[in-house]
C-alpha cells in the first residue's frame, strides 16, 4: 500500500491558478460548466472503452451526472459514473496541464491582468477553475475496471502543492467536492445551481440530476427532498432539429468542445443523407488558438459514430488548412470500432473529409460575400486570424483552389493602408482596358513593396498592383497560376509584357533605343557576365536608373531568401 503523498503543481498549473483566480471573479459561474464538461468527457471515454470491454460498465450502465450541495458544510459536489482515474492517471491530469504549447503559452502572458484575463480564455482553464470559488477541492475517484480498494482521493488548496491518498471507492466514477470560499455562499442554492447548468450545459448529452426542491407548508419554505430530478434536456445538441436550438445553445456547445471562452465566428449545421450519412456541426472560432501554429496540435474535429464518441481529434476529418475548425461529426456508416489506420484509409472519411470542407468553405463564402456590415467585419477579423493558415489551401486543395482564391484577400497599391482586403474579384473589377493580367510584387513588408523600383511603370500607368507579403505567399502562388483566366504575374519576372497596354508609338520608340543602345548593352553584358545571367534596356523604370529582376522560370529572390531561412 502506498502512503499519502504531497506533490507539487507543475509550475504552469500554479502560475494558471494565480492568474485564475485574479482574473476570472466576474465570470466564476464557469467552474460547473468546466466540471460538467469534464464530467461528459468522462462518460464518453467509458462508452468508447466498453465498446470492446462491455464489463467496464459494472452493471450500471446508465451513465450521468449529479449535482449536489450542502449547506452547512458549505460544499457543491459534482459527480460522474464516467471512466474515472488511477492514483498515476489523478497525478499527471490534475497536477500538470497536458496541452501542447503550455510552456510558450505561459511565456507570453504579459503580467498585465487584462489582457492575460483574455489569453487566459482562449487556452482554457478546465479542472483548476474550481479554485476560483473554492479554497480547497476533493477528488475521489476510481477507474472503471479497478478493484474498490485502488480507489483516490486528491486534495488541494489550490497554492502550490496537492496530496493522493488511495481509498475504498465501490462506484466507478468521480466525485469532485468544491469546499467554497468565503463569499461564496450563493452557489449555495438549487434555484441558482439550476440556472447556471441550464445556461451552460443544457447541450450535455447525458442527464445532470439535482435534488428535487418542494415547498413546505408546514416550514413555510422550500425543502430539499431525496429524489432527483433531471435539468437539462439531455439530448445531443447536433441530433435535436435546427429549429429547436438557440443561437444561445449552439454557442455553449462551442464553448463545450472547444474549450474556448469567446462565442464562434460562425457555424454551420446539417444532416447528410444519401451516399453517406453523417451530421456535421462545425464552428469557425474568432480567435487564432495559440498553438494554431505548433505541427503536434491536435485536430478540432470530435468524431462520434451513432452518438457514441469514438476521438475527439480526427484529424483526417479535415484537411489540414482547416485545423482551426471546431465541431462534431457524427457518422452512421463508420464501425464503432474504428481506428486511426481505418479513418485513414476509409472511403467514408473521404466522403466526409470532401462534404465538411465544401460547408466551411460555403459558410467563409457567406461571410465574405455577405451584404450585412456584420458578415464584412467577421470576414475581416477571420481573415486577421486565420488567412495565413487558409493560403495553405491553395497548395494543399487543387479541387477547391478556385473557391479558396476567391476567399484571399490582400494589401494592394490600390489603397494607402496596409490591411488585407482587396480579393481577385475585387482587382479583376478594376483592371485597366487591355489589360490581361493580374500582377503583383512580392517583398518581405508592404513598405519594401510599396517601394520597389518595378512599380513606377505600373503607377505610371495607374494598374493597380496586389502586394504579396506574408512567407506563404510566393510559396502559395507557386500553385496558382491564374484566377478567372487571368495570368497573375510577378511585376519582378522577366520580360514585362505589358500587351494591350502599351501603344504602337510607345513600342516603336522602344524599338529604336534598344538598338541605339545595343553596344552599351553588350559590353555591359561582358564585364558582368560572372554575377548577371542578361543584361536588357528596360522601360519599366521612370525614377530608378536600374534594378535586378529574376528570369521567368526561376525562383524569385524573395523565396529564395525564405527557402534558405528554413534551411532548404
Ligand atoms: P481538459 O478537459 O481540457 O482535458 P481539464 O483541466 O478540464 O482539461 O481536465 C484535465 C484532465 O483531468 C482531463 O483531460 C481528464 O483526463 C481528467 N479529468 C478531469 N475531470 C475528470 C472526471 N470527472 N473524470 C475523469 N477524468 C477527469
Ligand atoms: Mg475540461
Amino acid at each position: 500500500v502506498i502512503e499519502k503523498e504531497t506533490l507539487g503543481f507543475q509550475a504552469e498549473v500554479k502560475q494558471l491558478l494565480h492568474l485564475m483566480i485574479h482574473s476570472l471573479y466576474s465570470n466564476k459561474e464557469i467552474f460547473l460548466r468546466e466540471l460538467i464538461s469534464n464530467a461528459s468527457d468522462a462518460a464518453d471515454k467509458l462508452r468508447f472503452e466498453a465498446i470492446n470491454n462491455g464489463a467496464l460498465f459494472e452493471n450500471d450502465p446508465d451513465l450521468k451526472i449529479t449535482v449536489t450541495f450542502d449547506k452547512d458544510a458549505r460544499t457543491i459536489t459534482i459527480s460522474d459514473n464516467g471512466i474515472g482515474m488511477s492514483r498515476d492517471e489523478a497525478i499527471a491530469h490534475l497536477g500538470t496541464i497536458a496541452k501542447s504549447g503550455t510552456k510558450e503559452f505561459f511565456s507570453r502572458l504579459s503580467g498585465d491582468q487584462q489582457k492575460d484575463a483574455a489569453l487566459i480564455g482562449q487556452f482554457g482553464v478546465g479542472f483548476y477553475s474550481g479554485f476560483i470559488v473554492a479554497d480547497e477541492i476533493t477528488v475521489e475517484t476510481r477507474r472503471a475496471g479497478l478493484p474498490a480498494d485502488q480507489g483516490v482521493r486528491w486534495e488541494s488548496g489550490g497554492q502550490g502543492d496537492f496530496t493522493v491518498e488511495n481509498i475504498d471507492k465501490p462506484a466507478r466514477g468521480t466525485d469532485i467536492t468544491l469546499h467554497l470560499r468565503e463569499g461564496e455562499e450563493d452557489f449555495l442554492s438549487s434555484w441558482r445551481l439550476k440556472s447556471i447548468i441550464r445556461k451552460y450545459s443544457d447541450h450535455i448529452s447525458l442527464p445532470i440530476l439535482m435534488q428535487k426542491e418542494e415547498w413546505d407548508a408546514e416550514k413555510k419554505e422550500n425543502v430539499i427532498q431525496d429524489e432527483l430530478e433531471t435539468v437539462n434536456q439531455a439530448s445531443a445538441l447536433w441530433t435535436r432539429s435546427k429549429s429547436d436550438i438557440t443561437p444561445e445553445q449552439y454557442v455553449e456547445f462551442y464553448k463545450h468542445v472547444s474549450h474556448d471562452f469567446e462565442a464562434p465566428l460562425a457555424y454551420t449545421h446539417n444532416r447528410v443523407e444519401g451516399r453517406s450519412e453523417y451530421t456535421q456541426l462545425l464552428y469557425v472560432p474568432a480567435r487564432a488558438p495559440f498553438d494554431l501554429w505548433d505541427r503536434n496540435k491536435r485536430g478540432g474535429i470530435r468524431l462520434y459514430v451513432k452518438r457514441v464518441f469514438i476521438m475527439d481529434d480526427a484529424e483526417q476529418l479535415m484537411p489540414v488548412y482547416l485545423r482551426f475548425v471546431k465541431g462534431v461529426i457524427d457518422s452512421a456508416d463508420l464501425p464503432l470500432n474504428v481506428s486511426r489506420e481505418i479513418l485513414q484509409e476509409s472511403r467514408d472519411v473521404r466522403v466526409i473529409r470532401e462534404g465538411s470542407t465544401k460547408r466551411v468553405l460555403g459558410l467563409l463564402e457567406e461571410l465574405a460575400n455577405g451584404d450585412e456590415q456584420e458578415q464584412k467585419d467577421k470576414y475581416a477579423t477571420f481573415w486577421k486570424e486565420f488567412g495565413q493558415v487558409l493560403k495553405e489551401g491553395i497548395g494543399e486543395d487543387q479541387g477547391n483552389k478556385e473557391r479558396i482564391a476567391k476567399l484571399l484577400r490582400f494589401a494592394s497599391t490600390h489603397n494607402d493602408s496596409d490591411a488585407q482586403t482587396v480579393s481577385f474579384t475585387d482587382y479583376i473589377g478594376r483592371m485597366k482596358e487591355g489589360q490581361d493580367k493580374i500582377y503583383y510584387v512580392a517583398a518581405d513588408n508592404t513598405t519594401a513593396a510599396r517601394n520597389s523600383p518595378h512599380l513606377e511603370i505600373f503607377r505610371k500607368k495607374g494598374v493597380e498592383v496586389l502586394l504579396m507579403t506574408d512567407r506563404v505567399d510566393e510559396w502559395m502562388l507557386s500553385f496558382l497560376h491564374d484566377v478567372d483566366g487571368k495570368e497573375l504575374v510577378s511585376v519582378a519576372k522577366g520580360d514585362l509584357d505589358l500587351g494591350k497596354m502599351e501603344d504602337e508609338t510607345e513600342k516603336k520608340k522602344h524599338e529604336e533605343t534598344e538598338t541605339q543602345y545595343k553596344d552599351l548593352v553588350e559590353k555591359m553584358k561582358t564585364a558582368l557576365s560572372d554575377k548577371a545571367k542578361d543584361v536588357r534596356i528596360t522601360f519599366r523604370l521612370t525614377e530608378s536608373p536600374a534594378c535586378l529582376v529574376a528570369d521567368e522560370h526561376e525562383l524569385s529572390s524573395n523565396l529564395l531568401r525564405m527557402l534558405k531561412a528554413a534551411g532548404q
